[in-house]
């Protein structure tokens, strides 16, 4: 099977229906949190995630947006967002993502995979290092674990005593391109698909992953969306003008 992997969307509309026109057919659909908070669509974007998902997991600005968290811990400009947010949402799309449970999940009849928003031991822990990843990697059995969070897409690799950082190479900028990892037997991942909504790697276009049981493939995806479109409602939602600057950023 094929199951396309969508993490920190943020309400970004028109990187989610890009990244799904991009991914074509797959057989299911796994979205690791964060659906909302920091764009302009909200509600849009809940309601095609509600209608695709077999699988969600809660991220942070999920709990901040659906009320189930205060925004206490955010910057000022994650916090505006999140009230803007928690004001626009409907009922039943805050009643839906108050519900969203907390990760790690096991997709079923996939006992090789787990879902998480941060680390799968601590959902607020942001995994960037390898020094993140040991203790995860070290103390489950599973061979492929999804991660979010960070909004930087690649992960980590262990085999035994060898580890590695896991980098798509890309050569281009505003074009679709995508990078294949090989799964080899004895490999353990931990693999973050990258944001869809507000990537941080300093390559603005919309990132998602795409795992092929059947082949042991795990292809990453990096797509252009309509930047201007997306920027735009930001700033007519009166959202904070930096929300806007970061997306062209990718950072
Ligand atoms: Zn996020």
């Amino acid at each position: 099977m094929r199951a396309l992997v969508l993490s920190d969307i943020h309400g970004n509309l028109e990187a989610l229906n890009a990244a799904l026109a991009a991914a074509g057919e797959v057989d299911a659909v796994w979205n690791l949190g964060d659906v909302v908070g920091y764009g302009a669509s909200p509600n849009e974007v809940i309601e095609i995630v509600r209608a695709k998902a077999q699988y969600n997991v809660r991220g942070n600005h999920d709990r901040v947006c659906c009320g189930l968290a205060s925004a206490a811990g955010f910057n000022p400009v994650a916090r505006a967002a999140a009230e803007w947010t928690r004001k626009e949402l409907t009922e039943a799309n805050r009643e839906w993502l108050a519900a969203v449970p907390k990760g790690p999940l096991m997709p079923e009849g996939l006992p090789q995979v787990a879902l998480a928003h941060g680390s799968p031991l601590n959902e607020d822990q942001y995994i960037i290092t390898m020094r993140d990843a040991w203790a995860p990697l070290q103390q489950s059995g599973i061979v492929v674990t999804f991660i979010g969070h960070t909004h930087l897409q690649g992960g980590f690799m262990q085999k035994n005593e060898e580890w590695r950082e896991l980098k798509p190479q890309y050569s281009k900028k505003n074009e679709a391109e995508s990078w294949t990892l090989e799964a080899q037997d004895g490999m353990r991942f931990l693999i973050n698909p990258g944001s869809i909504g507000q990537p941080r790697d300093n390559d603005w276009r919309a990132g998602f992953a795409v795992y092929d049981t059947d082949a042991k493939t795990i292809v990453f995806h990096r797509v252009p969306y309509d930047l201007t479109a997306a920027q735009g409602r930001i700033l007519m939602a009166g959202l904070p003008e930096k929300l806007a600057a970061r997306l062209f950023e990718g950072r």
